[in-house]
């Protein structure tokens, strides 16, 4: 799939401040530093789309980027947030997991997984509360420029052995780079196929 134009619409504090469209949205979730803005700027084809973060944990509202006048990428707060209030992190869950559960055009979750760390708890109750809700979602590798060859074979296969003892499945893992521009064309094709025809 061409990008042609990529824009931002809107940031929205909730569900209900969000874009009133029924075009598809694809959204994109994973922890502070995990490499979203990256991977965004990259999908786009747009070098600062999405903000490249020095501060981890600054993005606080959900961020629409219409892509191609007929579809949206969803730019969702991080999970885990470790450096905020206690109460502003109950605040950005109830307001993330409000989007995911209640938004009708929503198609995907795309949760990003730093292909460097073993599985985290975090994530892995994340997958748990996805699954439990029946939500769509994909696994998405960040930084595999980080990794050797050894541990790009070896890495997805240990965090598919996670989620069959966790969850009892074994979920495809697409392996991107935002340095080296790897991944793109499979997330995309992934999109491609909720797209009306
Ligand atoms: P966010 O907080 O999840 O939006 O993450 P950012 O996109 O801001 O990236 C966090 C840090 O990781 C930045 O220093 C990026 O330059 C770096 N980074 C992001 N993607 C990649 C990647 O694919 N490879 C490498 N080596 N570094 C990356």
């Amino acid at each position: 799939m061409n990008i042609n134009t990529a824009t931002f619409i809107a940031s929205s504090p909730n569900i209900d401040k969000c874009p009133a469209t029924d075009l598809p949205e694809f959204a994109f979730i994973g922890r502070s530093n995990v490499g979203k803005s990256s991977l965004i700027n990259m999908l786009a084809g747009r070098k600062n789309l999405a903000k490249v973060s020095g501060t981890p944990g600054k993005t606080r509202l959900i961020n629409h980027f219409l892509i191609n006048d007929s579809w949206f990428i969803v730019d969702l707060p991080g999970i885990g947030f470790a450096k905020i209030s206690r109460c502003e992190q109950i605040r950005l869950k109830l307001m993330t997991e409000g989007y995911l559960m209640r938004r009708k055009n929503l198609m995907i979750i795309f949760l990003l997984l730093d292909s460097r760390h073993e599985p985290q708890e975090i994530d892995l109750e994340f997958i748990d509360w996805m699954i439990r809700y029946k939500l769509r979602f994909g696994l998405i590798f960040t930084k595999t420029d980080k990794l050797s060859k050894t541990e790009l074979a070896a890495k997805p296969l240990l965090y598919k052995k996670t989620m069959l003892s966790a969850f009892g499945i074994e979920p495809e893992i697409i392996l991107t780079s935002a340095t080296k521009h790897t991944g793109r064309e499979e997330i995309l094709d992934v999109i491609e196929n909720y797209l009306p025809q």
